[in-house]
């Protein structure tokens, strides 16, 4: 199984630079062979293939004036970026003729300058993990790491990222297999299913309720007053520029805060239970409907995806629970189905067996039973 490792990388001055360049001539790649194409299909000629789009525009590009400068980084960098598009548009192909599972993937795009986002991707020969601790870049130098944690095995490629808020990044890949999972001495507990809700983040089957916690409130409340000042600033001014970066720091720092705290309430979740049920967020007709722009939708996604391959990653079962489930009106005790309720309902008595049931306690039963009958 695949597996990202991330860590916060501190580049000094001349290494900035340097990835600086390396960013820019990977987008620029990217943007020449993806023009190239583009140009092709609207000629009506064939699809022209990655070996062409690399000598015309990687190696003879080079000899040129205008593209010289692409001899200035690692040749690894420039052969990514246009392996990376060609992946863009295979996944572009099988979402179109349905041979792509999961959601829709649209054609791939320019990249600007001005993108959030910069990155390069290095395959093991233009990369290597020195034994101080710090990263070999090819072109780059070596680059201090913040190692949050050990990587298990030796990464494939390495994937370094500059956010919206100035931070750089390293993402590993690594390749392993079931590991034990951390800090535990005892068996995993009964399986459980979960409710993601709006007035707890999760409900579990066996009672526990999972709030959001205090600080992340008060952070996302910090976002929200960034946004409203950055609104009523004047187009163009220094002031908002400004208020455009704090904007952005907030944004990042919600995002690590989120990502943290997902992170724990996940590894716990998987290490004290031997199978672990979600509902299938993509049918769930409460997201769907009026929640479809809400941040909780993003914030649960990313929160199932961890549960999913934190149990692949410590052999524990796990499965999304994928068909229409009324969760909220059928009975765990006796399987009736006691009509719509609305959201203020936190608790109801089934009228045919008389159970009482906290609304989001019981949705996790059903959640519960529903994943171990489709085991
Ligand atoms: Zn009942």
């Amino acid at each position: 199984m695949q597996l990202r490792y991330n860590y916060r990388a501190y580049p000094d001055g001349g290494q900035r630079s340097a990835l600086a360049r390396a960013f820019g001539c990977a987008r620029v790649v990217w943007n020449d062979c993806l023009r190239a194409r583009k140009e092709a299909h609207a000629a009506g000629e064939a699809y022209v293939s990655s070996a062409e789009l690399s000598r015309t525009y990687l190696t003879a590009a080079k000899q040129t004036p205008e593209r010289a400068w692409l001899a200035e980084v690692s040749a690894v960098v420039l052969q990514q970026s246009l392996r990376d598009l060609e992946a863009a548009y295979q996944a572009f192909f099988g979402s179109v003729n349905g041979k792509r599972k999961g959601p829709k993937v649209g054609p791939p795009r320019c990249k600007s300058r001005k993108d959030a986002r910069q990155s390069i991707r290095l395959n093991t020969n233009a990369f290597a993990v020195r034994q101080g601790g710090r990263v070999y870049l090819a072109k780059i130098g070596e680059v201090k790491v913040a190692w949050s944690r050990e990587l298990p095995a030796a990464p494939s490629s390495v994937t370094v990222i500059k956010d919206a808020a100035g931070r750089y990044f390293l993402s590993f890949v690594v390749q392993t297999g079931p590991e034990p999972p951390p800090d535990t001495d005892q068996q995993a507990g009964e399986p459980i299913g979960i409710d993601l809700g709006l007035t707890a983040f999760a409900v579990t089957s066996s009672g526990k309720r999972i709030d959001n916690p205090r600080f992340l409130r008060r952070a996302e409340r910090r976002l929200k007053r960034l946004q409203r000042a950055l609104s009523r600033k004047q187009q163009g001014s220094k002031n908002r520029a400004k208020a455009r970066a704090a904007l952005a720091r907030q944004h990042a720092k919600v995002a690590d805060t989120r990502r943290d705290w997902h992170h724990q309430v996940s590894t716990q979740l998987i290490r004290d239970s031997q199978a672990v049920y979600v509902e299938d967020l993509a049918v769930r007709g409460l997201a769907r409907t009026r929640l479809a722009k809400s941040v909780h939708d993003a914030g649960w996604s990313a929160f199932v995806h961890m549960l999913e391959y934190k149990a692949a990653r410590y052999g524990r079962a796990f499965a999304k629970v994928d068909r229409w489930l009324p969760s909220s009106q059928t009975c765990s005790a006796c399987g009736a189905k006691d009509g719509p309720k609305p959201l203020s309902v936190r608790e109801w008595t089934c009228t045919a067996c008389g159970a009482c049931h906290d609304r989001d306690i019981n949705a996790a039963n059903n959640i519960l039973a529903a994943g171990q009958a489709d085991r």
